[in-house]
């Protein structure tokens, strides 16, 4: 068995037309991230703890923010070609929990929904939890939104 952490941390865009997605939801009124892809720091933590798990480098070495393949990609894209490399690699995923670290907005009412569309992309039960950075410092101040996951894999036999 393997284990796999990853942390992704995106600014708050100053766009108002700019979507929020995260854990691949979309968040009604809110303002989205900045980032070249849709910016879902969850997902993209997620990938990167299973890129980890198995060894295979991160995020930015697979999907690289010079590629226009990945311009705007939703992040379920990100997933789903992650998952492949990873069951390439002769793994499969075990669990996964995924914590996101957000003063606004609140986000209890999403998580139901973030577990099930993340859940059936990965093939098994993935957590998802939020909480706040209580006020203090960049992410208090509502300048971005992170994320952190751990994933458990294991060697196919
Ligand atoms: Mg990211």
């Amino acid at each position: 068995m393997r284990i796999g952490h990853g942390i992704d941390v995106h600014r708050v865009s100053h766009e108002v037309t700019r979507e929020l997605w995260l854990g691949m939801v979309l968040i009604p009124e809110a303002r989205g991230l900045v980032g070249h892809s849709d910016a879902d720091a969850a997902t993209h933590a997620l990938c990167d703890a299973l890129l980890g798990a198995a060894n295979l480098g991160d995020i930015g070495r697979h999907f690289p923010d010079t590629d226009p393949e990945f311009a705007d990609a939703p992040s379920r894209r990100l997933l789903e070609a992650t998952l492949e490399l990873v069951r390439a690699a002769g793994y499969r995923v075990l669990s996964a929990d995924i914590t996101i670290i957000a003063e606004r907005p609140r986000l209890a009412d999403f998580m139901p929904a973030m577990c099930s569309e993340l859940s059936s992309v990965v093939g098994t039960v993935v957590s998802v939890k939020a909480t706040t950075a209580e006020g203090l410092g960049s992410l208090g101040h509502v300048e971005g939104i992170a994320a952190t996951a751990v994933v458990l894999l294991e060697e196919n036999s």
